[in-house]
């Protein structure tokens, strides 16, 4: 058939083809070990795709990366796809078991790792199946001591390649990643995402962050450095959206909060984008007051940015707010810009609606339906599950076919997340299904009983959970963090009494009030940083 416009694939090849032009000598920077241009971003590209070529890897196969934040995983998002392999995105913090079992599930041909991480691989080694041939990343001389056969090591790979490939066309629905839930709850999921959805989910990023006449706004001008691993939701494809932009890029490697500060003052780092835990750690630190951040933009998702948070980040100078999405969904499905009248808003109503959930970007249908599925009100109570439909949400879990079929019931995928949408049109996410604390027929809100106390003085971190009570089936227990310094004038019966105000105001029911609430140390993570709320409720039943 004769080639026309609407055969035109969406392939991710083509979001490298713009930055090229328009900014051939930015940067790409990988902490203070090493500065390069897009040109030779793009060389680096071809000879990986060459190298892998000569390795086997042909269209169809997987290649896996477990690696910190790097230029490396950069090369990777473009070669792997671009070549038509399928590019798997290895979280480094699963457990053995989950590990092994995402690596045979994936299917994995090649895998390129990290010296840090040759143990966790070494410890599996037995187990693998399909794996061929593995590449060794690293940043220091010399080969690390391991049991594991090491096929090459990547700089050596790149520098015995030609930097020119013909990456060829092919249809635009075939697979580009795949990853794995972060398996909270049973054996990890897969999901994976195709050049189209790649393609139009960067478009969908650059109308959500960069269109509108917001509180803030990404242009190519931006020096972006990620907070997000990379291999959580392709660092939520934001790589692929500064990529097409031609903006300058900065690589952090391992987080180590010294390397990161120094990175975001050396290179000027103006947009990044991260769980709420990574922003409150760096606010946290005293080294925080000498710097001057007041242009960098910080995109929060992954939970809820509690409004004490927020209001510290902007105090600090950090122009802070929320995005939403999950693995599922590529991930992103909105956004929490301001409309221009919000400007006019006292400060504190302003705070509160950058950490509302935020407004659907363009091509994402989004409501909340009730328990038969019908569209709920945007009166800004009515509160439902929270449905969405747009050309970038995974098909299905990887080979299993009943989750996938629960995913997507009544052709809408269902998120697990319960909010309401005020009649601004904003989404407000008020718990995930799993975390609603259910109490005498009730339903508690954990996210915005953390919201409320995040707003208390004394308090650093936050979590709320269900636990069991005999008599209302669950009662919320608050679990809080206070600031250095602020233990000998704070009481488990102020903190208490800081939510009764809250209801007594009629913000929150009275049986809303935590029953108790303790003063903790330190509050469990996932593995990608978010607060760990099933075992929190583990730990305090
Ligand atoms: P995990 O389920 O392991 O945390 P995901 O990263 O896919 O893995 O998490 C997606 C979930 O994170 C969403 O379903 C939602 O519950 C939560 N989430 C993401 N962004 C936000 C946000 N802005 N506000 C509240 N919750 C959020």
């Amino acid at each position: 058939r004769t080639p026309s416009a609407y055969g035109f694939p969406l392939l991710i090849k083509n979001i490298l083809r713009t930055p090229l032009a328009y900014y051939p000598d930015r940067e790409i920077v990988y902490r203070d070990k090493m500065t390069y241009t897009y040109v030779e971003l793009n060389q680096r590209i071809q000879r990986l795709a060459n190298a892998l070529e000569k390795m086997g890897v042909k269209q169809g196969d997987t290649v896996a990366v477990m690696d910190w934040d790097s230029h490396r995983y950069l090369e990777c998002f473009f070669a792997v796809p671009m070549m038509g392999a399928v590019l798997h995105t290895i979280n480094i913090r699963l457990s053995p078991e989950q590990l092994i079992y995402t690596i045979n599930h994936a299917k994995d041909d090649v895998i390129l790792v990290n010296a840090d991480f040759l143990p966790l691989l070494a410890a599996v080694k037995d187990q693998m199946k399909t794996v061929k041939k593995i590449i060794l990343l690293n940043d220091k001389d010399g080969t690390p001591d391991t049991p594991l056969n090491l096929d090459d090591e990547y700089e050596n790979l790149l520098a015995g390649s030609e930097p020119a490939y013909e990456f060829p066309d092919f249809d635009e629905n075939a697979m580009a990643t795949t990853f794995y839930t972060t398996g909270t709850t049973g054996l990890p999921k897969g999901v994976y995402f195709s050049h189209r959805q790649i393609v139009l989910h960067t478009y969908g990023l650059m109308s959500g962050l960069c269109a509108y006449e917001a509180q803030a706004g990404i242009n190519s001008g931006d020096v972006y450095m990620p907070l997000t691993p990379m291999f959580h939701v392709h660092a939520w494809g934001i790589p692929y959206l500064c990529t097409m932009l031609g903006t300058k890029q900065v690589y952090p490697g391992k987080y180590e909060p010294e390397m990161l500060l120094k990175l975001i003052v050396s290179q000027k780092v103006t947009f990044s984008h991260c769980v709420p835990t990574i922003i409150h750690m760096l606010v946290s630190s005293p080294a925080i007051k000498q710097l001057d951040l007041s242009r960098w933009k910080v995109v929060i998702g992954g939970s809820a940015l509690p409004r004490g948070l927020c209001k510290a980040g902007l105090e600090n100078g950090i122009n802070l707010y929320t995005a939403y999405g999950m693995s599922e969904t590529c991930p992103l499905l909105t956004v929490a810009n301001l409309k221009p009248h919000m400007f006019q808003w006292d400060a504190e109503r302003q705070v509160e609606m950058r950490c509302r959930t935020g407004l659907p970007v363009p091509n994402v249908l989004l409501e909340v339906v009730d328990t038969e599925g019908n569209p709920l009100p945007h009166d800004g109570k009515s509160a439902g599950e929270v449905v969405v439909r747009s050309p970038w949400l995974t098909q299905g879990y990887v080979g299993d076919e009943e989750k996938s079929e629960e995913l997507w019931a009544n052709g809408w995928l269902h998120t697990g997340d319960i909010g309401f949408i005020d009649p601004e049109g904003y989404l407000q996410i008020t718990d995930r299904v799993k975390d609603v604390i259910k109490t005498g027929g009730e339903w508690i809100s954990s996210l915005e009983l953390e919201d409320i106390i995040s707003r208390h003085d004394a308090v650093s971190e936050a979590a709320v959970i269900g636990v069991p009570d005999p008599k209302w089936a669950e009662r919320p227990l608050a679990l809080v963090v206070l600031k250095p310094g602020a233990e000998a004038e704070t009481s488990e019966e102020e903190l208490k009494a800081f939510f009764a105000k809250y209801a007594e105001d009629g913000v929150i029911p009275k049986y809303g009030v935590p029953d108790k609430v303790l003063i903790v140390d330190s509050i469990a993570k996932t593995s990608v940083g978010k607060i760990n709320k099933k075992q929190l409720r583990e730990d305090y039943k």
